[in-house]
């Protein structure tokens, strides 16, 4: 079940529907809050941080999931839409079911896994990746490509295990 804080929200439909995919996917049924902030300064506050990258626009705590409005976000990104900011939830909302049933996991299965099942565009990568360099929040905050790259070890993982198996 999904709680929103604000009832006006447009994509909560296609997102209960998500909610029930991600469900059965990870056998556990987390009681999520969704908080979308219309406040730089709550966002900050929430995330515990004075001045966060400007590319943050959306976290997970515990099972609250925390986004700024789309209306904020499109001040930052011009070219932001309503399906971008629906994939930015969806993606959120995986994390919270991978912290419910996996516990903690390296950040590039959690990043990576969270992007490919929100059905995110990200960079093509075209260079050989380790995993161990995508692990800390660290390790993130300074490689730029860690989310495209991360996306791409998930999915040849996944792709990879599915092969060996079949
Ligand atoms: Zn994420």
């Amino acid at each position: 079940m999904i709680i929103y804080n604000q009832s006006n929200i447009q994509t909560s439909n296609s997102l209960d529907i998500f909610y029930q995919k991600l469900k059965q996917l990870f056998k556990v049924a987390p009681e999520v809050n969704i908080h979308i902030s219309t406040s730089e300064k709550e966002f900050n506050d929430l995330l515990n941080e004075q001045n966060p990258p400007l590319w943050k626009i959306g976290f997970t705590k515990g099972k609250t999931v925390v986004v700024l409005s789309e209306n904020l976000i499109q001040l930052r990104r011009p070219n932001y839409t309503n399906d971008d900011f629906e994939k930015l939830l969806k993606h959120e909302l995986v994390h919270v079911f991978m912290h419910e049933s996996f516990g903690k996991c390296p950040k590039w299965f959690d990043e990576g896994l969270a992007c490919l099942l929100a059905k995110q565009t990200n960079k093509p990568i075209n260079v050989e990746i380790n995993p161990k360099t995508l692990i800390t929040n660290e390790d993130f905050n300074k490689d730029p490509e860690a989310y495209s790259k991360s996306k791409k070890l998930v999915k040849e993982f996944l792709e990879g295990v599915l092969n060996e198996i079949k």
